[in-house]
């Protein structure tokens, strides 16, 4: 713990060195140019780690989750003996949190997401999106209705020329038994197949001037930075008038 804290206090120290300095008494291009420079680096490490450590934090909570789950019933039984032993008054029932925390989640690409983690699916508000641990890793997840959850994850923009563009556009329907496995033609999502490999493919817009390949996922951060909302708000009508109408499907 000594050693933790020693570490914890040299990289503070780090950065209070660096945020105590004066920018107004700097004159010099490459003093200013090397305080920049700095200033990224350490930024980019912290945001790495921060990112580590909450992956971390979300699998420690699940495990420990899922242990307490498993010793549930004697903690209810013991609680109950006391209850009757004790008190007149019915015994409380522990209640499971229906989410855990909440979480940036890398869903590829570096494309980081804010999402409140649930411990299964089914405690995610219908029209919302969520995220859950499968195979020990977080994948975040809109849920349309009471029975009908779909996946989000990184997708590539491509032109669509002809019908072999359609490659992983369109999700398998042959649930969990696909006989072609990761060679599939068709996008196998992870909500179905958690080993797969496959990443979705979607067709280009023309609903943002400019921007034919928004959600192309390697140049999202790009587009982030030079992309408004506005300019986005044709194809975000589109998406929210699509998802209510999709909701309706049962
Ligand atoms: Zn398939």
């Amino acid at each position: 713990m000594d050693t933790l804290q020693t570490k914890i206090s040299d990289i503070t120290n780090v950065i209070k060195t660096i945020t105590t300095k004066n920018v107004d008494n700097i004159d010099d291009c490459k003093q200013l140019k090397c305080l920049l420079h700095m200033t990224e680096r350490i930024i980019s490490i912290l945001d790495n780690e921060l990112t580590n450590l909450s992956q971390l934090k979300l699998k420690t909570m699940s495990k420990l989750s899922e242990k307490v789950q498993e010793i549930k019933p004697i903690l209810e039984h013991a609680e109950q003996q006391f209850m009757i032993k004790y008190s007149n008054s019915q015994p409380k029932l522990i209640k499971q949190p229906t989410f855990v925390n909440k979480i940036d989640i890398d869903i590829g690409n570096g494309i980081i997401i804010p999402s409140q983690l649930f411990a299964k699916k089914e405690n995610i508000p219908i029209m919302s999106y969520g995220s859950i641990i499968q195979n020990g890793r977080p994948l975040v997840v809109f849920r349309y209705s009471q029975n009908n959850y779909v996946s989000c994850t990184a997708s590539q923009i491509s032109d669509f020329n002809n019908i072999t563009d359609n490659f992983r556009t369109i999700c398998c329907v042959n649930n969990q038994n696909c006989e072609y496995g990761q060679n599939c033609k068709y996008f196998h999502d992870p909500l179905v197949w958690p080993e797969t490999n496959h990443i979705q493919k979607f067709m280009k817009t023309s609903m943002i001037k400019k921007c034919a390949y928004f959600g192309h996922a390697p140049f999202f951060n790009e587009h982030k930075k030079i992309l408004t909302f506005e300019q986005a708000k044709t194809l975000a009508r589109y998406c929210a008038y699509m998802m209510l109408l999709l909701g309706q499907l049962c």
